[in-house]
């Protein structure tokens, strides 16, 4: 598609935009009366305006009902997790047997490593990437640690193309130390450069070479269509508060893939127990179906009810239109930056290939600093700043518009040509 740098342009391709109306289902945050220019759904994204209406049900239910609730509310609490299936298999490219919400990602993290992290006498490694969230290799650091290893037993990958990783490359890599690797654990999207993995290839090669694994997709669930259990992807991870506008410390999940279902290697609680015998409460633990029994505890209701709010939108929406919008809108925000008086004081350390990325453009600006966002957020502008000088651009397909990017690339143009 071929941009030009006038406003009017933008207003047209908001015109012509079929998810245009989506925006009116979310509260959009306002500065001075005004709706400021939300770019950060990548860290927090916005309340769907349903969401009071899900939780109010429970609140309500809970007022009326109390314990009965369980039974008797209008979506009865025990079987809640089951709600959100229809709606995270499609986001997920799963069955619905191997997904369920549950707990949070670092906590999910934890538990799918103690599963899945098994080390051999030979095959004990764990791949991850150089860049990973501190999170991520805490959790990883945790598992090492259990089994005496130190970090001699980490691979961490250094990017092969300045910021960002080639495919071959990792794919080589993992064959290079098929004996030695027990376990790769990959981003769906890189929370700080936004590059998008190649989930198809990369767990090819993993499965060839007989290594397990995992995704953690917090930047990618929401953000790109994902087919998990097609591309044999073996366990993975989100949070939903960030692409899936479920709300801050919102409800997590998990996939494990089919194959690794009923072999019983999960840490268990009372809540994968069978639900027909879980209340005879005799200590003889029957699994529940699929990945059900991979849960702990009863669910948090209150943000799985905002969670369902969310998912709501997303599959009247489709991911698929996401996308194909989100790409449209990505590379119009790089067309602008390009054309504009600033372009050579930024670098975009995103792939500029759309297939490489999801929404997020990751911006290098020699003189970025926090004060900078604190001039965006006085100019209405709301996204975050990440070290070493990164800002990172979200243009989320729910709820943003055209017109939006123009006036942010105006804005930055001007805070950058005046400091
Ligand atoms: C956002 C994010 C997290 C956050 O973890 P929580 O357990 O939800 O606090 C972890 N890892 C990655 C890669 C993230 O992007």
């Amino acid at each position: 598609m071929t941009f030009n740098t006038d406003l009017k342009f933008a207003q047209k391709l908001d015109q012509e935009d079929p998810l245009s109306h989506f925006r009116s289902k979310f509260h959009i945050p306002e500065k001075s009366d005004k709706e400021v220019i939300y770019l950060c759904g990548n860290s927090l994204g916005l309340q769907p305006k349903t969401v009071r209406n899900y939780i109010e049900q429970e609140l309500a239910d809970w007022e009326k009902l109390g314990v009965e609730g369980h039974f008797e509310g209008k979506r009865p609490w025990i079987n809640y997790h089951k709600l959100s299936k229809p709606g995270l298999s499609k986001l997920l490219g799963a069955s619905t047997k191997e997904v369920v919400t549950m707990g949070s990602l670092t906590e999910n993290l934890h538990l799918l490593l103690d599963a899945f992290y098994r080390p051999g006498k030979k095959k004990n490694k764990i791949l991850i990437e150089k860049m990973a969230f501190p999170s991520d290799f805490y959790a990883i650091s945790s598992q090492l640690q259990r089994y005496g290893y130190d970090h001699s037993h980490l691979l961490e990958l250094k990017p092969d193309q300045k910021h960002n990783f080639s495919t071959g490359y990792i794919i080589n890599t993992i064959r290079e130390h098929r004996d030695e690797l027990a376990l790769v654990l990959l981003p769906g999207v890189q929370y700080l450069s936004g590059q998008l993995f190649d989930i198809h290839a990369i767990s090819d090669a993993a499965q060839q070479e007989e290594v397990l694994i995992g995704f953690d997709l917090a930047h990618a669930i929401g953000n790109v269509p994902l087919q998990l259990h097609d591309h044999q992807v073996d366990f993975a991870t989100w949070c939903s508060y960030k692409y899936l506008n479920s709300g801050p410390g919102g409800i997590s999940g998990i996939f494990v893939h089919e194959k690794h279902l009923g072999n019983d290697q999960q840490l268990k609680g009372w809540w994968g127990h069978d639900p027909g015998s879980r209340f005879k409460m005799d200590n003889r633990w029957i699994a529940s179906e699929g990945v059900d029994a991979w849960q702990l505890s009863n669910p948090n209701i209150l943000a799985s009810a905002a969670h369902l709010a969310s998912l709501e939108i997303f599959d009247e929406a489709g991911i698929l239109n996401l996308r194909s919008k989100s790409i449209r809108m990505t590379s119009y925000l790089e067309y602008l930056i390009k054309e504009s008086e600033i372009s050579d004081q930024i670098r975009i350390i995103t792939p500029i290939n759309p297939d490489e990325r999801g929404a997020q453009l990751s911006l290098m600006i020699e003189n970025a600093n926090p004060e900078m966002i604190r001039k965006l957020s006085e100019k209405g502008v709301i996204l975050d700043y990440r070290e070493p000088k990164v800002i990172r651009v979200a243009p989320a397909p729910l709820y943003n518009t055209f017109l939006e990017v123009w006036y942010f690339v105006d804005i930055l143009t001007h805070i950058l040509k005046t400091s």
